[in-house]
């Protein structure tokens, strides 16, 4: 079998219950039992994401890609924006969110469950092996496993994001149990990334691999495929369209037929129905982004694996509008920054993959030989697979040109650096309605990768884990701690922890602490990732000089009272 990049052995139960317990997220309206798909996020998680939504912010509109040259040589120019959340309806008539903005759901008649019909992953069972070897011999000679009857229906079914997630739910006796399975055991993935494993389904021990059920399948045996709830055959339906989009009602009198709006599901909508704003009142010239940050709303038919799904959440996009000979050019670009941004903040390794699409996972406005890309992260949930953080999508003219039809306004951009030569020497200019490269990041399926990232499980400590954010995007900068409550060591304390504030409170939190142990407060920073924790002690009161406690290595230096802010001004590269 080959290599798999190493599944991580992180556990999402442990991630959340620190979420939890550090008051990072909560779920939301808790109190009365909670709302499916919607989080709240804590002190620390609310800091954590206003870092994050800043960080981004800065380095994509305030400083232009971080002053990175675009593929023309020039400066990137990006403006920002703040659009409603409610539009006209026809905005999603448009964009085709009311009439595309569909999941295919499949329902069992038998439990009334409902479900993603490309979240049903099946088992399907093969013909029996003598051995893993002989099987893995005549998979490598090009032979198919499955038999042929096989092919078509799956035997088992699950619910399941991915393959890889399905073979872990299959694990679970009780679902073994309620599928009719007496023994299951993974036991590698191939080199398609396909999952295999031994299974006893009633007839003996067999090899089993788990695939995505062709739509065609449902469709058109959807009777004969087995419940990923009762494992029988017939009942479950075929696939049928689920619009995604929250619906509300305008005004207190209207009726709901007349006065249906909608909660944007995505923030991109409202730059682009303001592209001639923005052309008409600014200076921008193509090529140039608008950029926003907002809240966007999709009713998520199974909202799950914590924030990753959820039914409200924040996005970050960029539109970028060039010249349609330029788009390629853009769209690298802006691949490949995106790509290191994530990096930058500290999503490395074989953690993060840029993923370019497939043509048959092509969105219904990206063209044949247009790039689509995904940087995807592998959470807990998603190992050895990856799920999807931000993706990057050369969206052609689509959206312009829908509006312009739609709107009956013209969208098209005059460009008098483009066109023939007049005889004065200069370009004509030409008009063209732009195209569009998208990066569209998740803020919560942000934060949420970072926060599984620096989870750091360490038994040396008495916190037992650590959280190892960049400095960066860290909730909490720096922690002042007079080591006991007495002796003028607050006296002290307090005066440092005002000056850092001043200076870094911007930044995120400057925690004050006296209660407790210095043993239990270091814990409680780590478990917050507060990279430093500046203690004053006894030797302080004769040599005003502080230990600075570095969270990820443990060290501990003294350095002058008058130098810590200095030095945390360094750490933070500020
Ligand atoms: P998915 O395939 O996971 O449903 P998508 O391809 O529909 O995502 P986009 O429409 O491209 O997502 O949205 C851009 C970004 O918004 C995604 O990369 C993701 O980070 C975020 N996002 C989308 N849907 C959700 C959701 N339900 N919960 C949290 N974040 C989301």
């Amino acid at each position: 079998m080959p290599d798999e990049a190493q599944p991580t052995t992180k556990s999402m139960d442990d991630i959340m219950a620190l979420c939890k317990r550090r008051g990072f997220i909560y779920q939301a309206s808790e109190i009365y039992g909670g709302v499916n798909g919607f989080w709240d996020y804590g002190p620390l998680g609310a800091q954590l994401k206003k870092n994050l939504r800043d960080a981004w912010w800065t380095d994509v509109v305030m400083k232009g890609c971080n002053g990175k040259p675009g593929p023309d040589g020039n400066p990137v120019s990006i403006v920002p924006l703040d659009s409603s959340i409610i539009q006209n309806p026809k905005v999603w008539e448009a964009s085709g969110h009311v009439g595309g903005f569909n999941d295919p759901m499949v329902d069992d008649k038998e439990t009334k469950q409902r479900f993603r019909a490309d979240h049903l992953i099946g088992v399907y069972v093969s013909i029996p092996f003598e051995s893993v070897e002989q099987f893995q011999v005549l998979q490598e000679a090009g032979q198919n496993i499955a038999s042929p009857e096989v092919n078509v229906v799956p035997d088992k079914t699950i619910v399941a994001n991915s393959s890889h997630e399905a073979v872990e739910l299959l694990t679970d006796r009780k679902l073994q149990k309620l599928l009719g399975i007496r023994s299951f055991q993974p036991f590698a993935n191939d080199t398609n990334g396909m999952v295999l494993g031994r299974i006893d389904a009633g007839s003996g021990e067999r090899i089993c691999e788990f695939r995505s059920i062709p739509a065609q399948t449902l469709e058109l045996h959807a009777s004969s495929v087995p419940s990923p709830f009762t494992g029988k055959a017939g009942s479950l339906t075929t696939p049928r369209a689920f619009n995604l989009m929250f619906k509300t009602v305008l005004g207190a009198t209207g009726n709901a037929e007349d006065n249906t709006a909608y909660l944007r599901p995505e923030t991109a909508q409202g730059i682009f129905i303001n592209f001639k704003n923005v052309v008409d009142t600014t200076r921008v010239s193509v090529p140039f982004g608008i950029a926003q940050t907002g809240k966007a709303f999709r009713n998520e038919v199974t909202p799950r694996n914590f924030t990753f799904r959820s039914r409200e959440f924040e996005q970050m996009e960029i539109e970028f509008f060039c010249h349609p000979d330029d788009s390629k050019g853009w769209y690298t670009f802006w691949r490949d920054w995106r790509m290191q941004w994530w990096q930058d903040l500290g999503l490395k390794g074989d953690n993060l993959i840029l993923r370019e699409h497939d043509s048959d996972e092509l969105a219904h406005y990206a063209k044949e030989g247009a790039g689509t890309a995904d940087i995807e992260y592998m959470f807990p949930f998603t190992a050895p697979g990856y799920g999807e953080l931000e993706g990057i999508a050369d969206r052609t003219n689509f959206d312009l040109k829908q509006h312009a039809e739609h709107s009956k306004t013209k969208l098209d951009y005059f460009d008098n650096t483009r066109g023939e030569l007049a005889k004065n020497g200069q370009p004509k200019g030409e008009r063209y309605l732009p195209h569009v490269i998208e990066p569209s990041a998740g803020l919560d399926r942000g934060v949420l990768a970072l926060i599984c990232e620096a989870f750091t499980p360490d038994e040396n400590r008495p916190s037992g884990v650590y959280m190892k954010f960049h400095p960066r995007i860290a909730p909490i900068k720096a922690a002042v701690f007079p080591l006991v409550k007495k002796d003028g060591m607050p006296e002290i304390a307090e005066p440092l922890y005002n000056e850092l504030r001043n200076r870094f409170g911007h930044l995120g939190t400057i925690e004050y602490d006296v209660k407790q142990s210095i043993g239990k407060r270091y814990a409680r920073m780590d478990e917050a990732g507060c990279p430093f924790c500046f203690t004053i002690d006894s030797d302080t009161l004769t040599d005003n000089t502080v230990t600075v406690r570095h969270r990820d290595t443990l060290d501990q230096e003294r350095i002058a009272i008058d130098r810590v802010a200095d030095f945390l001004a360094n750490k933070l590269g500020v």
